[in-house]
């Protein structure tokens, strides 16, 4: 097999609890009832927050701009660990993530803050696979979201599902329940040819 060159790591869903800080802003600062919103089960979980798109899009704006939604939880357990064996595998690490561009600084300044600082971050504008051409290695991709994940696995990767209830339906990829998992993954591939 093509030895991997890259590791592409998705942010929200993936090393960082979107919807729990989210959570907390809408209570915080909506005044919502936290035993109303419950942890999401689909992409469109604000519809079951009771707001419309438009307002989900106003309210993270709001979040990011005002309120660090991107920096005020601590990444998901395993990060660290993930980390070290990619570090250990001399691979190339990107973070690629849709967050608005607002969070970009926030969002720097937070994986330098929890020593998760990547080799590249991306905030495409067009498509994750893209970024993958543009990396041009054998990459291999953590993704909470089905759609992205096809694209990168479309566009040359190796793409992983990070287990979450909004993708339990998929069945077309390879998944992990978390990062250590994903790092051992990534390990077994990377040593697979001296076996
Ligand atoms: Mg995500």
């Amino acid at each position: 097999m093509n030895q991997i060159t890259d590791v592409v790591i998705d942010l929200d869903g993936v090393v960082y609890p979107f919807a729990d800080a989210f959570k907390q802003y809408c209570v915080r600062n909506l005044h919502l009832n936290p035993k109303t919103l419950d942890y999401p089960t689909r992409w469109e979980f604000y519809e079951d927050w009771g707001m419309t798109r438009t307002e989900f899009d106003a309210h993270v704006l709001d979040a990011t701009v005002n309120h660090g939604l991107y920096a005020t939880m601590l990444p998901e357990y395993h990060a660290d660990y993930a980390w070290q064996v990619i570090r250990e595998l001399k691979l190339t690490l990107h973070i690629v993530t849709f967050r608005p561009p607002e969070a970009h600084h926030q969002t720097r300044r937070w994986l330098d803050d929890h020593k998760l600082t990547p080799d590249h971050l991306w905030f495409p504008t067009t498509s994750k696979g893209d970024v993958i051409k543009e990396i041009g290695g054998k990459s291999i991709a953590i993704e909470d979201n089905v759609d992205y994940a096809l694209d990168m696995q479309r566009a040359g990767a190796t793409a992983i599902l990070r287990t979450q209830p909004w993708n339990s339906s998929c069945t077309e990829l390879l998944r992990v329940d978390n990062l250590r998992s994903f790092a051992q993954v990534i390990n077994h591939l990377t040593n697979e040819e001296y076996l």
